[in-house]
């Protein structure tokens, strides 16, 4: 990540054409837009490369987990079981459907632990979300057994981890339905957006209404087509998307530089007995967007992410005492802090999280930084990177 870095010549003629023929909406005006189709292009090539059936463009990844929810059938009262370490955007999506977030612990992969989310299933269960958080995958095999036997939807939020692998599976074609943002940290970037992919064409067609108010997209009189059911306006524009098509086909470009500045590192950190790295599940391979490591305990883990800073190692978070990414700083759902009254079975539903301990995600995430991978850099500037991180731990231990 991310790959705004890279912003260059492909991106701008992307662009251009999209300005040139003044068509910035995807659907539509197919005379006057000279052949140029960038969210339709843009879906071809993420489907030829992560070979999967269907990928719906949609206006960001938050936008790309609500739909993915919703166009499986979840929504009022349904509980999705989903990791207290995170993004946001994963409760957002939930509750935004009027179903209610279950939040479980992390394990040593830092993400959903299969434990977990077996002893949080009751009877309103509909769904498991994993999140591939940083780059790499929760335990898929031990998570689709669970939700086989339960009859439960695997949703995968992908966003962070594209490019990744399991078990030959590119990250987010193992579940239902997968999740992706190109927002713009991410590894590669429209600025704005997201994607749904699936195999299943019921649910793609579901997405492909959907995110379009619910237009069934069939004829060319766009005034005249029908709505099978209610959707949402989560339409990616075309310029958006044109930025994303040239970030795409570059993505492979983007992992093996993300791939070459991890290893450098990753190889300079292992000589130090105390630090231990993230569990990848077997049969996973990292899309390496990020590095993420543990130290002894968190007093360490606490002093060298200030070294870090202190020594110009920027990109590293220690994400125990985190806004955007640990259950510890959401007091704001913890409270329940909303504009406006919500639903009665979610207010009830999340009564649990007033009182629900995460001490095996505390043991983690209190011993992990996490390291951004970026590609701007130059070798030599991971290498002095790598030796500074390596003095900074050193001293702390
Ligand atoms: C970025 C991200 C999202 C949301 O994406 P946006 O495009 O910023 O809305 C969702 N889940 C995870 C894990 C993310 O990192």
């Amino acid at each position: 990540m991310p790959g705004f870095e890279y912003f260059g010549d492909l991106e701008r003629k992307e662009v251009q054409d999209v300005l040139d023929t003044g068509v910035l909406m995807r659907y539509g005006f197919d005379g006057m837009r000279n052949g140029h189709w960038k969210a339709k292009s843009l879906e071809k090539e993420l489907q030829e490369q992560l070979h999967v059936k269907h990928v719906q463009l949609v206006s960001n990844g938050t936008a790309a987990v609500t739909s993915a929810l919703a166009i499986a059938g979840v929504g009022a009262g349904d509980e999705v079981i989903m990791p207290c370490f995170t993004f946001v955007a994963s409760f957002e999506a939930i509750m935004m459907l009027g179903a209610i977030p279950i939040l479980v612990d992390i394990d040593d992969t830092l993400t959903l632990d299969p434990e977990a989310v077996k002893a949080a299933i009751t009877n309103k269960t509909k769904a498991v979300m994993p999140v591939h958080m940083c780059g790499s995958m929760a335990n898929l095999d031990a998570l689709k057994a669970i939700c086989d036997h339960n009859n439960l939807l695997l949703i995968e939020d992908a966003c962070q981890a594209i490019g990744g692998t399991y078990k030959g599976k590119y990250l987010g074609t193992y579940g239902d339905v997968g999740c992706f943002s190109f927002d713009f940290v991410k590894t590669i970037t429209c600025g704005e957006g997201g994607a749904v992919i699936t195999n299943n064409s019921i649910y793609a067609k579901n997405a492909d209404h959907f995110s379009d108010h619910g237009h069934d997209h069939m004829g060319n009189d766009r005034g005249a087509e029908s709505h099978p059911f209610l959707g949402y306006n989560f339409r990616i524009s075309e310029l958006n998307a044109a930025v994303g098509l040239a970030q795409a086909r570059r993505l492979k470009e983007f992992l093996g530089l993300q791939k070459k500045y991890y290893t450098i590192i990753r190889q300079a950190l292992s000589k130090i007995p105390e630090v231990t790295f993230r569990t990848v599940p077997e049969g996973g391979e990292e899309s390496y967007a990020f590095l993420n490591f543990y130290l002894p305990n968190l007093e360490i883990t606490t002093k060298v992410a200030s070294a870090f800073k202190t020594s110009g190692v920027d990109v590293c978070f220690h994400y125990y005492n985190n806004n955007w990414h640990y259950i510890r700083e959401w007091q704001h759902l913890k409270d329940l802090k909303t504009l406006y009254p919500i639903p009665r079975e979610v207010k009830e539903g999340l009564h649990y999280l007033k009182t629900k301990q995460f001490k095996k995600s505390d043991h983690y995430i209190g011993r992990n930084i996490s390291c951004l991978i970026k590609l701007s850099w130059t070798e030599a500037q991971v290498k002095e990177r790598a030796r500074l991180m390596v003095k900074a731990i050193n001293e702390n231990l």
